[in-house]
């Protein structure tokens, strides 16, 4: 009888065990096939070098110490070769990874102090990868805003009465004393101004940013910032973009479907993953010499405490290229936003969630017509949103549609809603994103793309 029921219980518990294991399970799978599929990427067409000398002035701007090396690192040492002018920007110092901390100061739950100590570490590193890489230390900037928050400050800690509290830091407000603004808040409109201010100083003829298709929240927000700073100035230089982090979505810690194959192999080809040949960015490459890629590991090798957890997938981007992306560009024929297909285990299992596209036209003078693309059939579980950022004449107004699942074309994939544009009246360009969550669950976050709307009419 007590054995009947001893066996019972050990049923029940291996049955809770499976039930539990699924999920991790079900995601290494979908994110081991991206990682098999990533492996036989054809090579993208080679980019055309900027011009030797001070007047191409290039301004790299990476969310945490160690991005600008991985993404942009040989084309950065190759600039100052060339004599290029070279700033880089970095937003955050880095003061979010637990997990370094708790290494660095063999502390299993490293206190704020701790962490911004780290983050003053990190600060370090980035001065003596730079150094490798040729930049001096005057062209390095440490703005000081919140590692693992960018997303947040630009969706919903805009205005510096509402803003964001780190919960690594645990305060509201930069704590380094070498941040350009001091004290800056944690929101989207002072890490904006700031951005500004340096653009207007370097005003820089090619920007190297984080790609809007990277899955990181601060890589995709540092994107959206810097296009959002640009727009507001009026400037256009050349944007490149440089993918960091491709991951399956759901599983944290299984982030590593590319760059493929991982670890260091200095002396092969770098590809774009291949979900992001179906988008609207176009991908280029830059071949690096082996004196370059030297260089560009000997720079990944400063960051010393980024490398205890992260040395394999950091030395996988010291290869023999350097891959930029660059925005399609706007106002032809095709969608707005191409978002890619089964990229991840959260839009795969939902593809009710899995955006294809996004399109914005004019519907009569005074509003303007969005069309949201899913791969599978809307759900109502499912929540759609269409974010919009107009500018006008360097003011931001934002505004986000929440499109009912009900409002359907007759394709039965694509929901559409009216957006009317009093609000934006004179308006010079928008920043459009689209969004999809089920619960608390973030399904797809698509690129950020700019609509220009006085030189579209
Ligand atoms: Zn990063």
């Amino acid at each position: 009888m007590k054995n009947d029921l001893r066996r019972r219980r050990l049923r029940a518990l291996a049955a809770i065990l499976v039930l539990i294991s699924l999920p991790p399970v079900a995601a290494l799978a979908v994110q081991w096939r991206l990682y098999r599929q990533n492996l036989t990427v054809p090579l993208p067409a080679p980019a055309r070098r900027a011009s030797a000398g001070p007047a191409t002035r290039m301004l790299v701007i990476a969310p945490h110490p160690d991005d600008e090396t991985l993404g942009c690192g040989g084309t950065i040492a190759s600039a100052v070769q060339h004599g290029n002018a070279v700033t880089v920007v970095f937003i955050t110092n880095g003061d979010g990874s637990r997990t370094t901390a708790a290494r660095e100061f063999k502390r299993l739950k490293p206190a704020p102090e701790k962490l911004i100590a780290m983050g003053r570490m990190r600060q370090k590193e980035a001065l003596t990868a730079l150094a490798e890489l040729g930049v001096l230390r005057d062209a390095a900037h440490f703005l000081g805003y919140p590692d693992g928050g960018l997303d947040e400050l630009w969706r919903s800690h805009w205005s510096a009465d509402r803003p964001y509290r780190s919960p690594f830091t645990q305060t509201d407000r930069s704590p380094y004393a070498n941040s350009p603004t001091l004290e800056a808040r944690y929101c989207g409109e002072a890490l904006l101004g700031d951005l500004r201010e340096l653009i207007a100083r370097v005003r820089p003829t090619d920007v190297y940013v984080t790609d809007p298709h990277d899955t990181h929240g601060d890589h995709w927000a540092t994107h959206a910032f810097t296009v959002a700073a640009f727009e507001s100035l009026g400037q256009r230089p050349r944007l490149w973009t440089y993918l960091i982090h491709r991951d399956g979505g759901l599983a944290e810690s299984l982030k590593f479907s590319w760059p493929a194959p991982i670890g260091l192999h200095p002396t092969e080809p770098l590809a774009p993953p291949k979900h992001l040949l179906e988008t609207n960015t176009r991908w280029q490459q830059v071949q690096l010499s082996h004196e370059l890629v030297e260089q560009k590991l000997r720079a990944i090798h400063a960051y010393r405490s980024q490398l205890g957890p992260y040395e394999k997938f950091m030395v996988s981007f010291a290869r023999k290229n350097e891959l930029f992306g660059t925005p399609a560009p706007p106002n032809t024929n095709a969608s707005l936003i191409v978002d890619a297909a089964h990229d991840g285990f959260a839009r795969d299992i939902v593809p009710a969630g899995d955006v294809k596209s996004v399109d914005v036209h004019p519907d009569g003078s005074n509003a303007l017509r969005v069309e949201l693309t899913l791969f599978g059939k809307p759900s109502a579980r499912v929540r759609y949103e269409v974010e919009f950022t107009a500018i006008t004449r360097g003011e931001m107004a934002r505004e986000v549609m929440v499109l009912p699942s009900t409002a359907l074309l007759s394709d039965e994939h694509t929901l559409r809603a009216t957006l009317p544009l009093d609000r934006f009246r004179e308006m010079d360009s928008a920043l459009v994103v689209a969004r999809t969550q089920l619960g608390k669950i973030k399904l797809d976050q698509t690129a950020l793309r700019v609509v220009r709307w006085r030189s579209a009419s």
